[in-house]
Parts: C-alpha cells; sequence; structure tokens
C-alpha cells in the first residue's frame, strides 16, 4: 500500500469557500495600488540562490535557515524566492527598467519559508509586493503607508496600528553597532543560542528577535535613533511630518529594525492586535544600496510586502465575507427544455450576466441548488416555456413575483 498524498506541510490549498475574500482582497489591492500609480511586473519564482545571499545578507534569518535550496540538473543553486524585492530589483537591473525615470511596481504570489508552521505563519504563503524605485522620499515612504491606510479602509479593516523607525544609513549604523555590541556582550549570558552567534556577525538582528526570554534585555539596549547622522535624522523628521499632515496615527518603534539586511533609513510595520501572535501585516521600508548590491546603478527605492494570509485573518476577524454568486440559476425539466437551457445560457452570458446551468435531476433538487447557489434570480424551463419560447423569472432573494417573460424582457429585468 502506498502513503496517503498529501499538501506539504505549511503549505496551504485554497479551497473554494476561502477563494472569494481572497478575490476580494487582491481585487481592492489592485484598484488602490493602481489609484496610486502603481504598476504591476511578474518575476519567476525561483531564482539563483546568490541573488538572495547577497540581497538580504548571509547572516539573516531567512538565508541561514529558511530558503528552500536545491540544485537543478545542471548543478546550479537554485532557491524558491524566500521574498519579492530581491527577484524585482534584479529584472529591474537586467532590465534598465528605470531608464525613463522613477517606477512604481506591485507584484503578488506564493513565497516560500522553511518556518515552524503555525496560525498566520506558513511555509508556502503570499504576498503583495510593492516598490517604489528610483525615490529619494521620504515623500513616497509615507505615501506608502497613506496608500496601505486607504486599503485597509476599504476593506473595512478597524484598528491597524502604524509602527514605524529609522534604522539610518550604513555609517549611523557602525556608530550604533559599537555600543551594541558592548551593551550585549555585556549580558552574553542572556542572549539565546542565534543571538550570541549574531553579536559578532550581524548584532542589530539581534533586536529583532521574538524569544520572549530575551525582551526585556533588548528593550534597555542602545536605540539606533540616538545615532543616526544628519541626513538620516531629517529623512526620518521630515517623513514624521508628512505623515502627521495626512492625519495619520502611528508610533515610533525604536526596537523595529526589519528582518533583512538591505534596510536603510525607513523601516514601518502595520500591526493588528487582532490575529494573535503572527501580528505584523505588512512591513517594508527603504533600500538604497539593493541596487548596488546586486550589481546595478546606485538606486534609491521604498517598497513593503504584505502577507495575504495575515490580512485575511484580520479580515475574517473583523466579520468581512465574500462569495462569488451568479446572476441565475437555470433549472430546467424535460428534453426540450434542456437543449433550450444551453441556449439560453449563452444568451444570458452574452448580455454580461453570470449564469450556472444546473445539471439536470429533479426540479425541487435543482431548485435546491439554485437557492444554494446564491443566485438572485432562478430560470425555470419546462415544457411550456421551450414550446412558447419564454422563460420563467423566480427571484430567489428579497420578494418580487415569479413571472414568464421573453428572453430580452429577462435579461432587462435581471440587470
Ligand atoms: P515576521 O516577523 O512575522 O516573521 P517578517 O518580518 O519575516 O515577518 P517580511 O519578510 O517583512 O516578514 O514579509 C512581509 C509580510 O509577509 C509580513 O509582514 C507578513 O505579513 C508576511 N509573512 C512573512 N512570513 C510569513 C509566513 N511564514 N507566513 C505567512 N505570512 C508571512
Ligand atoms: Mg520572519
Amino acid at each position: 500500500m502506498s502513503a496517503k498524498l498529501q499538501a506539504i506541510r505549511g503549505m496551504e490549498d485554497v479551497l473554494p469557500d476561502a477563494s472569494p475574500l481572497w478575490e476580494k482582497f487582491e481585487g481592492a489591492c489592485r484598484e488602490v495600488f493602481e489609484q496610486y500609480g502603481y504598476v504591476n511586473m511578474r518575476t519567476p519564482i525561483v531564482e539563483p540562490t546568490a541573488l538572495f545571499v547577497r540581497g538580504l545578507g548571509e547572516v539573516t534569518d531567512i538565508v541561514e535557515k529558511e530558503m528552500y535550496v536545491f540544485d537543478d540538473r545542471n548543478g546550479e543553486s537554485l532557491a524558491l524566492r524566500p521574498e519579492a524585492t530581491a527577484g524585482i530589483v534584479r529584472a529591474a537591473i537586467e532590465h534598465n527598467l528605470l531608464y525613463n525615470g522613477p517606477m512604481r511596481v506591485w507584484t503578488a504570489g506564493p513565497i516560500f519559508r522553511y518556518e515552524r508552521p503555525q496560525k498566520g505563519r506558513y511555509r508556502q504563503f503570499h504576498q503583495f509586493d510593492v516598490e517604489a524605485l528610483g525615490f529619494e522620499g521620504p515623500d513616497v515612504d509615507a505615501e506608502q503607508m497613506v496608500m496601505l491606510a486607504r486599503l485597509w479602509k476599504s476593506l473595512g479593516i478597524p484598528r491597524v496600528e502604524l509602527q514605524v523607525n529609522s534604522i539610518g544609513d550604513p555609517a549611523d549604523r557602525k556608530a550604533h553597532r559599537e555600543k551594541l555590541v558592548a551593551y550585549l556582550g555585556k549580558h552574553e549570558a542572556g542572549l539565546d543560542e542565534d543571538s550570541r552567534r549574531r553579536l559578532r556577525t550581524n548584532p542589530l538582528r539581534i533586536l529583532d528577535s521574538k524569544n520572549p526570554a530575551m525582551q526585556e534585555l533588548i528593550e534597555g539596549a542602545p536605540r539606533l535613533a540616538d545615532h543616526l547622522g544628519d541626513a538620516s535624522a531629517a529623512h526620518f523628521e521630515s517623513l514624521k511630518e508628512l505623515l502627521e499632515r495626512s492625519g495619520l496615527a502611528y508610533q515610533v518603534n525604536h526596537r523595529l529594525v526589519r528582518g533583512l539586511d538591505y534596510y536603510n533609513r525607513t523601516v514601518f510595520e502595520f500591526v493588528s492586535p487582532d490575529i494573535g501572535a503572527q501580528s505584523t501585516i505588512a512591513g517594508g521600508g527603504r533600500y538604497d544600496a539593493l541596487f548596488e548590491q546586486l550589481g546595478g546603478k546606485p538606486t534609491t527605492a521604498c517598497g513593503f510586502g504584505m502577507g495575504i494570509e495575515r490580512v485575511l485573518l484580520v479580515l475574517a476577524a473583523a466579520g468581512v465575507k465574500a462569495r462569488n454568486e451568479p446572476d441565475a440559476f437555470v433549472v430546467h425539466a424535460g428534453e426540450a427544455a434542456e437543449l433550450m437551457a444551453w441556449k439560453v445560457g449563452e444568451r444570458l452570458r452574452d448580455a454580461g450576466l453570470a449564469v450556472v446551468l444546473g445539471a439536470g435531476g429533479s426540479f425541487k433538487s435543482q431548485m435546491k441548488k439554485a437557492d444554494a447557489s446564491g443566485a438572485r434570480y432562478a430560470v425555470i424551463l419546462g415544457e411550456d416555456e421551450a414550446a412558447s419560447d419564454r422563460i420563467t423569472l423566480k427571484p430567489l432573494r428579497g420578494a418580487g413575483e415569479q413571472r414568464t417573460l421573453a428572453l430580452n424582457e429577462a435579461i432587462e429585468h435581471i440587470r
């Protein structure tokens, strides 16, 4: 006997019942992003492993332990993308995308990370990824946050908190790093294994640790905000002013450093109090050095990733529901009516309506299916209708009488 075939742990099916909420959310994103001039692009799910090692930094959770890496048949090391920005930047460099100036782009699709699966954390998950390429900010940084706030509002998502921080420029971080290492070194006994290792390689990442046992220690660590140089301090001040002027509430979170090495200056997260421990629904920031790091010309940029599954958890918690319902469900009885049903279905679709044909069976069972489909109307076809070439319309939602009409009249009626 062979083992039962199942989806891989941490990789979930999106079944038809759940799908309409995905589509509703995806539609809202497209609409709002378009309103701000973002255009869609798509990059491969598989990239050379080196792209992520160079882009994200060797000493990051993702590169050290979360990437799905494999050799293809030629022995080239490939990785399933663990985030989308590096691929976008690679493509922008490869195709000289910014030849005519800065661009706002977005992409969406699956992301892969070998993490411990739990609520809000999966091994295949999905992101919207939004990038403003070639913009110095801070106006575009603020604009992305304002755009996300508009998205939450359009979806009826209440209570999302915006946290911002500045992690400065590399020179600022160097000054901070010395003090941070001294502080953490003094408290080395309180560090977990990962952090002890990172003390020498990438101490800033320690501030990003989710380990509850280390939170107090992290709270007392020297703040990057106290080490910002003039330029990044001015950038941060101006960002906060822009947010205030646009009436967007925010909190400065000094511990917010984000998990990837490519960020500088602005970092931000939107956090929901309604979905438990995995509470960040979108996070991003500025990455002014990434283009150069990946072999491109110096190009300033700012972007964010948004976890679709997590936003859907927020939507579910807020009681937002979605369902794809046809305009009409065609019920038919008898041979002549069956032929007619096919024709009527196509005519209604010509008129732009969504129509589901009953698969036959008793009249009663078809009417039950019509009801369950959520259709607004049942189109009933029997011997009489087939003989007179008229159709009977029965409203399934709300009041209204059953009527027998010519097809054109019926179309007007359904519309
Ligand atoms: P977290 O701190 O929760 O691990 P992150 O900082 O690693 O998040 P990013 O790399 O910034 O996450 O990705 C952007 C967004 O993608 C997150 O804010 C979150 O909404 C979502 N996300 C990240 N990892 C996962 C995952 N394993 N499963 C589902 N969604 C995820
Ligand atoms: Mg993570």
